[in-house]
């Protein structure tokens, strides 16, 4: 018998010590909770998808009265990216989410759904997409979908 161990790495940042142009991916993510249509959760989430080619796609969850008809801001951001701009590779998401009147106290991160969702346009992108996980005061950055979804499914 063999064992072997599986590490994540996590790097935790306040807010101020993101770069530029992560803090203002945070923000967009942010602000994209606002347009969550969550009658049945009250849980808001949203996500903000930067493109190679500059581009900055938002996405929020969308739910329905036929639960599975819904959607999450990851895969909202990312199906309506990849549909309005084939081609550009995914370079980094932020997740955030708001509920009962403020963001989130710990970072929120996407269900296993959306990781292979994203681990697939991480393949055809050819290059780990980075991921920004919110908290009301933390983000964790993680390099690669992969970090979350170890012994992933894939199409070989
Ligand atoms: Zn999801």
């Amino acid at each position: 018998m063999e064992e072997r161990i599986l590490n994540t790495k996590i790097r935790v940042y306040s807010y101020n010590e993101l770069g530029e142009d992560d803090k203002k991916l945070v923000e967009m993510a942010r602000r994209a909770t606002s347009r969550a249509y969550v009658p049945y959760s009250e849980f808001h989430v949203g996500a903000a998808l930067l493109l190679d080619n500059g581009e900055i796609v938002t996405g929020a969850n969308q739910e329905n009265a036929a639960f599975p008809a819904g959607t999450c801001a990851e895969r909202t951001a990312v199906f309506y990216a990849a549909a309005r701009y084939p081609g550009a590779r995914f370079v980094s998401i932020a997740i955030a989410a708001w509920q009962n009147g403020d963001f989130v106290e710990d970072p929120v991160s996407p269900c296993g759904v959306c990781r292979q969702a994203i681990l697939e346009y991480e393949r055809l992108g050819g290059r780990p997409i980075d991921l920004l996980l919110c908290g009301r005061d933390v983000v964790y950055r993680i390099e690669g979908i992969r970090a979350l979804l170890p012994l992933s499914f894939e199409k070989f």
